[in-house]
């Protein structure tokens, strides 16, 4: 693999002019770097953006990470989805004040043996953060460079990526963080993934193989993704006045810690969902289909059918929280984001109340 030195100028330039302007390129600490390449791993820019100033008006500092509450910490990352990230970097931050200055290392090596950070987060923070001359490859620059060079060789596999991650620091500048950030902005802005890439707008078009080709759908060369699991699940948004049921998940596995409601592995029917609800002691007054959604991991699907149950008196075994708790204190994953607005509209609405008033 071999990239030509002819493409750097040209990038260089093209992002001085074109960068978007981003809360963390604006004060690139280490400590920025860091938590905004975790937050954007499989996530939107446009996303992110309004978790990122959440997170630093909470934590503006390593320390503060370190520190913070877990249910606290997992709050202000509800909703952005892949939660081993926002464990590993507490993780990280605790590691970092107790064995050290609590600022994070410098060198690529010391960087990628902390929880949570691989050879693209190693890499970025050590060129942006600290202008060491180390590539930082993530997809985004892997479709670019793929492209560039009509390259065939796989892009999942790791020896490739480290094949890249060597081609690009032959031909690393000295403003190695600008060089990254060139080629990954060009990747998201430009060569994009879904449909064709706006090659009338790219500073590299005239060195491109692929464009001159017309090639370029045909990179980069990806591997066929296994299918996902599907499970089949019921949702119970139990309601007992202001209050509505919700359970701590366990401690390991899937979404570990975060609350949920109450669900079960299968799909029932409206009767079957009555008949569960009575075999386990649970007593209703009134229940009603509720939404369907559908989430979706990285290995599975969820598949959710959901019954709205108006409790005759709480159950023991839940937490029977209210609207103002369930937005500021309990983290509820994204994956039941749909049945917490409906919750949210039903309350609105004092379902509750209107119901009574017609079945007690
Ligand atoms: S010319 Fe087109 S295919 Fe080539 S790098 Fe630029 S946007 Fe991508």
């Amino acid at each position: 693999m071999k990239l030509s030195k002819q493409i750097v100028d040209p990038l260089l330039h093209w992002y001085q002019e074109n960068a978007r302007k981003l809360p963390w390129r604006i004060d690139a600490t280490p400590y920025h770097v860091w938590v905004s390449e975790i937050m954007l791993q499989q996530t939107r820019v446009e996303a992110v953006i309004g978790y990122y100033y959440r997170f630093m008006e909470s934590l503006p500092t390593i320390q503060d990470l370190a520190m913070v509450d877990e249910e606290k910490l997992l709050k202000l990352w509800e909703g952005l989805g892949y939660y081993s990230r926002v464990r590993n970097l507490q993780k990280t931050a605790q590691l970092l004040c107790r064995d050290g200055d609590g600022n994070l290392p410098e060198t690529y090596d010391e960087l990628i043996n902390l929880p949570g950070i691989g050879p693209y987060t190693a890499g970025a923070i050590s060129s942006i953060a600290y202008r060491q001359k180390v590539a930082a490859v993530d997809g985004n620059v892997l479709r670019v460079v793929s492209r560039l060079t009509m390259d065939s060789s796989c892009i999942d596999e790791e020896s490739v990526k480290r094949k890249w991650k060597e081609a690009i620091e032959q031909i690393m500048p000295e403003e190695s963080g600008m060089f990254n950030q060139a080629l990954m902005e060009i990747g998201a802005m430009v060569c994009i993934p879904n449909g064709n890439p706006l090659c009338h707008l790219c500073p590299l078009s005239h060195l491109c193989k692929a464009h001159r080709e017309n090639r370029m759908l045909e990179y980069p060369v990806r591997k066929q993704k296994p299918k996902r699991e599907i499970i089949s699940m019921t949702v119970f948004l139990m309601l007992y006045y202001d209050r509505v049921a919700i359970l701590k998940r366990k401690d390991e596995g899937l979404l570990a810690k975060f609350y949920e409601f109450p669900n079960i592995d299968r799909k029932l029917s409206k009767c079957q969902a009555e008949a569960y609800l009575n075999d386990n002691n649970i007593k209703w007054i009134g229940i009603e289909e509720g939404p369907s959604a559908k989430h979706i991991f990285t290995h599975k699907e969820w598949h959710m059918v959901s019954y709205i149950v108006w409790l005759r008196e709480p159950v023991d075994s839940y937490l029977f929280c209210t609207g103002k708790q369930l937005e500021e204190v309990y983290p509820i994953p994204s994956a039941f984001e749909k049945y917490r607005k409906h919750v949210e509209n039903l309350w609105k609405k004092e379902a509750y109340l209107h119901f009574s008033q017609r079945n007690l």
